[in-house]
């Protein structure tokens, strides 16, 4: 797939980016706003939502908005609350990349505690159901509107000990396949990425043992995430990419 966009492919648009804080989620705002694009910044952490905000006023790029919120205990009134913000402060929502997860604990299936299986379920997947039925009013409204959602190689391919984070990513494929079909003659697309290995908190709580200096970084894996949120991705839907094709799952490489 070519992955060139035009450098202002975003300008103007407003894209809220959960999970904004840290990680993967942090870059995906910064590459966003250095697109032109206004991103909405939701997550837990409030210090490290202003950090992200600090950044990328410093840049030099569009001014971005904060929603500090704990998908945990976040609930439907509480999202649409959140739209009714953005819609009011921006006028517009144009795309969402739904990036915050938890990996839970990797364990033997007999060993999945139920309350490990319901935070992960709750953060990974009835947060983006509830997320997503929120916003698609307003999203429906842009030119090209865009979601996309994070899945991971665990999210198409079972593997030993990935209990819940295995699961919850199947969940996530499932909810982004049934809402693109639905959505197939509109001019929303709606995708999901498989990162692959990358640099973050969350791979080294996955795997302490390895050398993350042989990981690609987030700003490395960026040009897809830019590409499916553009205009220029109006023929990409209901697909689920490798932001590493190349990449063997599970090694550090
Ligand atoms: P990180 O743990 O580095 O970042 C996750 C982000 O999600 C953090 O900003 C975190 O906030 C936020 N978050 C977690 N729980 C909540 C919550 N309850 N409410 C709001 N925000 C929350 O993870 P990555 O950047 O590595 O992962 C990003 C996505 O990519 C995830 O969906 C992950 O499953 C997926 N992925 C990652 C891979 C990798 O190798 N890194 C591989 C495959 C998939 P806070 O900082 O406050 O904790």
């Amino acid at each position: 797939m070519d992955y060139q966009v035009d450098e202002n492919t975003l300008k103007d648009n407003v894209i809220l980016v959960t999970g904004a804080g840290d990680g993967i989620g942090r870059q995906a705002a910064i590459s966003y706003a250095a697109h032109g694009a206004t991103v909405v910044l939701l997550g837990r952490t409030v210090a490290k939502l202003e950090a992200v905000y600090d950044e990328i006023e410093n840049l030099g790029y569009p001014q971005p908005a904060i929603i500090p919120m704990d998908m945990m205990g976040a609930t439907r009134q509480n999202y649409l609350d959140m739209v009714d913000t953005i819609e009011g402060q921006f006028g517009r929502l144009d795309g969402v990349l739904h990036n915050a997860g938890l990996l839970g604990v990797l364990s033997p299936f007999e060993q999945l505690g139920e309350e490990v299986f319901d935070d992960v379920m709750q953060v990974n997947v009835k947060a983006q159901f509830l997320l997503t039925q929120a916003v698609l009013p307003l999203i429906k409204q842009s030119p090209h509107g865009r979601i996309i959602f994070t899945s991971s190689t665990v999210g198409h391919e079972g593997r030993a000990f990935w209990g819940t984070y295995s699961i919850s990513k199947f969940a996530t494929e499932g909810m982004m396949q049934v809402l693109a079909d639905e959505l197939n003659n509109t001019q929303v697309r709606v995708n999901a990425i498989n990162p692959g290995g990358t640099r973050t908190a969350m791979r080294a709580q996955a795997f302490p043992a390895e050398d993350a200096r042989l990981l690609k970084t987030p700003a490395e894996i960026m040009p897809l995430y830019v590409y499916l949120m553009s205009k220029e991705s109006d023929s990409v839907h209901g697909q689920c990419i490798d932001a590493q094709p190349k990449r063997k799952p599970g090694a550090a490489s």
